[in-house]
């Protein structure tokens, strides 16, 4: 259901406003000490990353409530919000989210939440998506400045900017860093356990990121051809180049000129095998692979985590990536 109409949100704001003012009574003043139950703070995140980042940030303090906005296994670019969940945004005290990624929270956010959202992309260095899928060599200085996520229009307008940076461990880290000081401002009393927890949760980062450049540092097939567009951080990271089959959003549908075209590139650069996605199928996947005689296996971008995931949190799923990408682009 669209959203976009204001008159239609401002009423229901009100309402939320009310109800909301008489259910906590203004929650400064007791602290309810931890495992009270109620959190002192509530904090709504867009999807499955910021979600994880933000649980890790908050620990066992009791002291929040992280709020998922995309239900696992539902594919995150394609949120939409339900008049609830507006509702959840408004009277959160906190809104994370990744400009860009998610159009429908972006509008939210600004016309709900504009006083309390924390844009992760802030603080990341997020890269150009330039035309890396079309063989160019896109290392070299990337636009970095051209902020055209404000006003997306409908569909999945990313500016031209990759939004999955959580799948590079170090722009992940840097997230979580950014997540701690909007918590530990918000919540002083807190605040020591907080910087703990991301200090914490930025050391298991870096020891992954050194597994990853450990385990993919010598391969013999450098190109990685993937379902959608997720991975250009990961693999700029650690020395290989991604070509997608589709964008940086899943659903764009290939044209059969693109379909060719990446037949021919499999078959150039000698790859053997193709990634696919849990949360998308394996269909675009397997057709370049009947075509080229290559093998499928999964390559999860970890916007969710399912009973399909090959892991039960982030950590877990990157190291299963690490597994795939050093048998598909056969690592030593
Ligand atoms: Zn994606």
């Amino acid at each position: 259901m669209p959203l976009t109409p204001r008159a239609r949100l401002r009423p229901l704001s009100l309402v939320l406003l009310g109800t909301a003012l008489v259910a906590t009574g203004c929650g400064s003043g007791d602290d309810g000490g931890a495992g009270g139950g109620d959190a002192d703070l509530t904090v709504v995140a867009g999807f499955y990353p910021l979600e994880y980042a933000t649980q890790r940030v908050a620990g066992d303090t009791g002291a929040v409530e992280v709020v998922g906005l995309t239900s696992p296994g539902v594919d995150p670019h394609d949120l939409e919000l339900t008049p609830r969940q507006v509702g959840t945004v408004q009277s959160a005290d906190l809104v994370v989210l990744s400009g860009g990624m998610q159009a429908a929270l972006d509008d939210a956010a600004t016309s709900q939440a504009a006083e309390h959202t924390l844009d992760v992309n802030d603080v990341v260095d997020l890269a150009s998506t330039g035309d890396v899928e079309h063989g160019g060599e896109d290392h070299g200085d990337h636009a970095e400045d051209d902020h055209a996520g404000k006003d997306d229009h409908e569909g999945h307008d990313h500016g031209g900017v990759d939004p999955h940076f959580w799948l590079d461990p170090d722009r992940y880290s840097a997230a979580v860093g950014a997540i701690a000081d909007e918590l530990a401002g918000l919540d002083p009393d807190h605040a020591e356990d907080y910087r703990a927890n991301a200090t914490a949760f930025q050391e298991e980062l870096a020891a992954l990121d050194e597994e990853l450049a450990a385990g993919l540092a010598d391969c013999r097939i450098d190109t990685v051809v993937t379902t959608h567009t997720a991975f250009g951080y990961l693999t700029d990271r650690y020395g290989l180049h991604q070509v997608g089959i589709t964008g940086v959003s899943p659903d764009s549908e290939p044209s059969p000129a693109r379909m060719a075209e990446i037949t021919h590139v499999v078959q150039d650069a000698g790859v053997d095998t193709i990634y696919s996605e849990v949360l998308l199928g394996g269909d675009l996947a397997q057709v370049i692979a009947d075509e080229t005689g290559t093998e499928v296996l999964v390559l999860d971008p970890v916007e969710g985590i399912t009973d399909a995931s090959a892991g039960s949190d982030y950590l877990e799923v990157m190291r299963s990536n690490l597994e795939a990408l050093r048998q598909g682009q056969d690592c030593s």
